[in-house]
């Protein structure tokens, strides 16, 4: 007689999401959360990938209505675009078609304003809209990004790359959320090719919709200045981040990070059966079929990003740049900056410069 195993592990089918090497601003996120959350998501077979969901569906009907409006100031053109972005037509209480047609609505006079200032850029003939990029890291991993809009102040030159977002978190300010987001400070490494010209300076402007209890979102424009040391750092936290994903494969070890188990008042999905690793498979690589309009890689970039930040011009820039914003935080009485400058030295700074 046969001895049959004691256990049947199923056949595993290809997987399609990080099998590639591919990483984005979500991946990315997921890794920061739990890394056992990203191994089931994105490295196994047996795991379960990212569920679609009202949130994703949410933020894209109303990304594409945005981003329509600025191009073409069409409100029923922009809204019909969100209704048909809509997809997959997941719906809920808080987040559905309706809500996502309303948020839009009350975004065109705010939209109408950002038109007052800026223009959208065009690149090859086209309005820079929805452009994407790859980023090679290594000969494993790379890095995929998708832009909303190219934007141009109209008066200061100074270009911007425009992300829209939408959040549920009801706080007054919801600055602290974005300052230092990464996700629009490395897709502006694209920025330099659509405008023709190296830029040592450039902003980010986030357009944010904060849903409330009731049907009026309220809409927030963040803008920030951005420099090419920030661009810099945002490489230096990819690569480490690559290279402690090179690391737990090598030891196929990746940590569960017990404080993410409960987010927002929900737990994860993967909750309760995250400990169990005898159906761990690792998935077989599928290649990535997407066309990029933007390649880059990325140590091509670093050394690139370290000689123009080397440069004196440079430097007396960024000087006066980071006196402005330090100014600008004692200043205000709403940040959270501890500065209360007892020296006198922002006083100092400002006469130096
Ligand atoms: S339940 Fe907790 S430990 Fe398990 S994957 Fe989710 S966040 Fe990580």
């Amino acid at each position: 007689m046969t001895e049959q195993p004691l256990l049947y592990i199923p056949k595993t089918s290809n997987f399609t999401t990080n099998a590639t090497g591919r990483l984005s601003y979500s991946t990315m996120n997921t890794l920061e959360t739990c890394e056992r959350m990203y191994q089931l998501e994105h490295v196994l077979a047996n795991g379960a990938a990212r569920e679609e969901s009202e949130h994703f569906s949410f933020g894209h009907g109303f990304g594409e209505g945005v981003a329509h409006y600025l191009v073409n100031q069409d409100k029923d053109a922009a809204l019909l675009t969100a209704w048909l972005a809509y997809w997959p037509q997941i719906e809920t209480e808080k987040k559905n078609q309706a809500k996502c047609l309303n948020a839009l609505n009350v975004a065109f006079p705010h939209l109408d304003n950002i038109l007052q200032d800026y223009e959208v850029v065009e690149f090859e003939g086209k309005a820079a809209v929805e452009l994407n990029f790859r980023l090679n890291i290594d000969k494993t991993y790379y890095f995929a990004g998708h832009i909303d809009v190219v934007l141009k102040n109209k008066w200061s030159g100074i270009y911007f790359i425009f992300e829209v977002k939408t959040t549920g978190l009801n706080l007054h300010d919801i600055d602290p959320l974005y300052k230092n987001s990464g996700q629009a400070l490395g897709y502006s490494i694209a920025m330099d090719r659509i405008v023709g010209e190296k830029l040592s300076s450039y902003g980010i402007i986030y357009f944010v919709a904060q849903l409330g209890k009731d049907y009026t979102p309220q809409i927030k424009v963040l803008p920030y200045n951005k420099t090419l040391l920030d661009r810099l750092n945002w490489f230096m936290t990819l690569g480490l981040d690559v290279e402690k994903l090179h690391r737990m494969a090598e030891l196929d070890a990746y940590p569960k990070r017990g404080n993410s188990c409960l987010n927002y008042m929900r737990p994860c999905r993967h909750f309760g059966i995250c400990g169990l690793h005898a159906l761990d498979r690792v998935a077989s690589f599928v290649p990535d079929k997407e066309v990029y309009q933007f390649e880059y890689n990325m140590d091509e970039l670093v050394k690139e990003h370290i000689e123009r930040i080397a440069t004196p011009e440079y430097q007396s820039k960024a000087a006066i740049q980071d006196v402005e914003e330090l100014v600008a935080a004692t200043n205000n009485n709403n940040t959270y900056c501890s500065v209360d400058d007892p020296f006198g030295l922002v006083e100092d700074l400002i006469e130096e410069f």
